[in-house]
């Protein structure tokens, strides 16, 4: 079983994953290591994605891993949520451009696509050949989607879309994005093609959290687009919002990996660096700190192992996602925050990721549903009232 502390596995949930499951996880923790971590800290720099990586996550089956049929690997939820724990070990870009490539383009043309939809795109995105971006926050509505001024007309032989989208992950590097739009007021979702005329995805710079990660904006101006590109599945803001369900699933999986990696380095220093002729790690203060960490990481983990279970036997309900998004986010948080003071100046270098992954958590702690929207999402739950609707 190895030492369940360096594991950060304290309560052997290991021994609760089936071994293909523990297989793709471990096939994803090597690679990270032996191929990401080399040049991550050039690339967060940069503040850019290594795109000659993308093919090798496609060859790992990362994208769309939970997907059935159409070349996906059809593999449960839960190993895909142990693929995204892996993959933010590493750095939340990372996670943040699988999850975009899955959970947010090929799962909703896997859901709502026509079947031509599914075969041109599903293969060849599931391949790495094609990555799409997911449109739908715009410059004046973030939390309160709905309000969306992104506008289709319908021109009898084609659509005209008009509007913005902004924040976007990988708008500047995909070659299609899924845009969210209003058709006579009802909102529905189209595929645009990058090379469609009056499209254009403007870098979104002087970020200092997910640097390692590339967000843009989307402009259409009077962008014309075949009938046959819109999602006929696709149906009011319902349909976005399950889309979200997905990758927030893969979030709160994806967030015990960023606070491990916070945790694992916490200790390790602590237990090497002597002050006061001692261990750091042999002060109470910094004790405690360890044990709260553990505990939150193992608190992280029994819920996603949980709602793992319920996806995979087709109930888990999208209120039980924005809990785990919310604790397990809001945790890593809290836990990078910690590791960073426990590593007094070494904790605001490269040297070390815990810098790097508050940093990150600031933004996964907002994207997707902020903490408190999906507070209140289960406020709703709870008392049957909607508090934050207009
Ligand atoms: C790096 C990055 C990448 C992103 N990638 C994508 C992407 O790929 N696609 C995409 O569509 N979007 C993306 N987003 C956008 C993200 O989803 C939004 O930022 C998020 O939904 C919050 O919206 P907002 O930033 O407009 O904040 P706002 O909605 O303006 O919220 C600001 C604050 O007000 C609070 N608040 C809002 N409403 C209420 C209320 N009713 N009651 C109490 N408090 C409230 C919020 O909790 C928050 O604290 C990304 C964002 C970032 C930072």
């Amino acid at each position: 079983m190895g030492d369940p502390l360096l594991k950060s596995d304290f309560y052997d949930v290991d021994s609760l994953f089936e071994e293909d499951e523990l297989l793709a996880r471990d096939t994803v923790r090597q690679w990270v290591r032996e191929r990401f971590m080399p040049v991550v800290e050039d690339c967060y720099r940069k503040g850019e994605f290594p795109m000659d990586r993308a093919l090798e996550l496609a060859q790992l089956g990362t994208f769309g891993a939970n997907l059935q049929g159409y070349g996906c690997a059809g593999m449960s939820s839960t190993a895909y949520g142990l693929m995204m724990q892996e993959l933010e070990w590493g750095d939340s870009g990372l996670r943040s451009f699988v999850s975009v490539q899955g959970a947010l383009c090929m799962y909703p043309i896997h859901a709502m696509g026509s079947e031509a939809q599914k075969e041109k795109y599903l293969p060849a995105m599931a391949e790495g050949k094609i990555l799409g971006c997911f449109g739908l926050t715009e410059p004046d509505y973030g939390s309160d989607p709905g309000g969306m001024i992104t506008k289709a007309e319908d021109r009898g032989t084609h659509y005209r879309l008009n509007g913005a989208k902004m924040w976007i992950t990988n708008s500047p590097v995909a070659h299609f994005a899924i845009v969210w739009a209003k058709l006579e007021g009802k909102i529905t979702a189209f595929i645009v093609e990058r090379e469609r005329q009056g499209f254009t995805t403007p870098t979104q710079g002087r970020k200092w959290s997910l640097r390692c990660s590339n967000t843009g904006e989307i402009v259409m101006q009077d962008v014309d687009i075949p009938k046959e590109n819109r999602l006929p599945g696709a149906n009011g803001l319902k349909s976005a919002l399950s889309c979200l369900t997905q990758a927030r699933y893969g979030i709160a999986y994806g967030a015990i990996g960023a606070a491990q990696s916070c945790y694992e380095t916490a200790r390790d220093y602590t237990l090497s660096r002597i002050q006061f002729g001692k261990p750091l790690a042999s002060f109470q203060l910094i004790q405690t700190k360890l044990a709260n960490m553990l505990t939150e990481i193992t608190k992280a983990q029994m819920l996603c192992w949980r709602l793992g279970r319920l996806k995979d036997a087709g109930k888990a309900d999208f209120a039980q996602v924005s809990m785990a998004k919310r604790n397990n986010v809001g945790r890593a948080l809290e836990i990078a925050r910690d590791a960073r003071d426990m590593l007094g100046a070494n904790g605001i270098t490269y040297e070390y990721p815990v810098g790097r992954h508050m940093m990150n958590l600031e933004t996964v702690n907002t994207y997707e549903g902020t903490y408190d929207i999906h507070g209140l999402i289960l406020g709703e739950r709870i008392t049957g009232i909607q508090s934050y609707g207009g």
